[in-house]
């Protein structure tokens, strides 16, 4: 099946008992065992496996051409169930630009965890070389990256983690299946923020790790994620589900909206500059039309003025609201330096779009007044 149908039919199977077309939410938390004691389909308490867990994994697992997916809580919780599944006394090597709640994980965690750090520009692949020692076994790469959208050569990187027994991950919460396929070129798991293009709506929590292989690492994942408890609920499932139907067409309008608003930053006299992939004059431009089918909705862009001129700019936007998160059907702008805390990372002067799937016309109309105000 093409990716298209796969999004509409995949984990779709008719309900045997009913005929219903729409799955089955069961939210039972226990299961009746068979007369010896076996669970009777699999199923034995919630937190373990669940019916309508289990069709979202299918579900997930086709579309990102993986073995096997895990459903967790959230993108933070997916991450956080990778990370327990590796040794104690791991080296973890993160992109230098990355989603900055994986950034506080490592900072604050990862010692308690007996984890060791370092992050490295990853458009770099002799600096990702260099950066790599004996005791890696996880690099954990976000393409395209959060807030710079920068774009990570994923099978480059899959090479060079293979030859030194390391497992790649790659985030592609920015890309979604529909846009880029990690696993077939070459990562070994995929991690996605489900809560982000996934659900759809802003309304719904969910993390997922696609694995390439179902094997022993995949087993480990989801013992951690069962053990400590870093499952959703089968609503939370069964509305991802949902929003993974219509995930195709809405991800092509994201794209198709996103290509015009980062045009017409680009060449705003008021923007100092505009990260978006789709730009010709984006660094790995070359590279993210090798990697991905196209562009996605994320964008970023620096306002000429310092934070104060960003902030002005985000406050006058009436159709993007000032908020965090992405990937819903509404127009959002966030200056993302405020949301990281006490170690602010992003450039001052940083915008953050999630360009939603309303008339360009008027997202540029918005956009075109709170620029030109000043
Ligand atoms: C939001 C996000 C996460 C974290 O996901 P949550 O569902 O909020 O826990 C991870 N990676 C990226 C790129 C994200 O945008």
């Amino acid at each position: 099946m093409k990716f298209d149908t796969l999004t509409v039919h995949a984990g779709a199977a008719v309900d045997a008992e009913t005929g219903a077309l729409v799955a089955p939410l069961h939210l039972s938390t226990t299961f009746e065992h068979e007369p010896d004691g076996s669970a009777r389909q699999g199923f034995t308490y919630q937190r373990g496996d669940n019916p309508t867990q289990c069709r979202l994994e299918h579900a997930l697992a086709a579309l990102d051409s993986g073995d096997a997916a895990v459903f967790c809580a959230s993108g933070m919780a997916a991450g956080t169930a990778l990370l327990q599944a590796i040794p104690a006394g791991s080296h973890v090597l993160l992109q230098d630009d990355i989603y900055h709640g994986y950034r506080t994980l490592a900072r604050d965690y990862f010692e308690r965890w007996r984890l060791r750090v370092s992050s490295v520009d990853m458009t770099d692949l002799d600096a990702v070389r260099t950066a790599i020692d004996p005791r890696t076994r996880l690099v954990w790469a976000e393409s395209p990256s959060n807030p710079l959208l920068k774009v990570i050569d994923i099978a480059g990187l899959a090479t060079l983690a293979r030859d030194h027994e390391a497992r790649l991950v790659i985030d592609s919460t920015f890309a979604t299946p529909a846009l880029q396929q990690p696993l077939t070129l070459g990562a070994d798991i995929v991690l996605h923020s489900a809560t982000k293009y996934m659900g759809g709506h802003s309304d719904v929590m969910g993390g997922a790790l696609v694995f390439a292989e179902n094997g022993e690492f995949a087993a480990a994942c989801r013992l951690v994620r069962s053990t400590i408890g870093l499952n959703a609920s089968p609503f939370a499932a069964w509305m991802v589900l949902r929003g993974l139907r219509s995930l195709a067409v809405r991800i092509d309008k994201h794209c198709a909206n996103a290509r015009v608003v980062a045009e017409f930053l680009a060449g705003h006299s008021q923007v100092e500059s505009t990260h978006y992939p789709g730009l010709a004059s984006h660094p790995q431009h070359a590279l993210a039309r090798r990697q991905m089918r196209d562009f996605g909705g994320m964008l970023s862009f620096r306002v000429l003025g310092g934070r104060d001129a960003a902030l002005a700019v985000a406050g006058r936007l009436r159709l993007f609201t000032n908020a965090t998160s992405l990937g819903g059907c509404e127009s959002l702008v966030e200056h993302r330096a405020s949301v990281e805390g006490a170690h602010p990372v992003s450039p001052s002067n940083l915008l953050r779009l999630s360009v939603g799937i309303e008339d360009p016309a008027d997202l540029i109309d918005d956009l075109a007044h709170a620029l030109d105000a000043r």
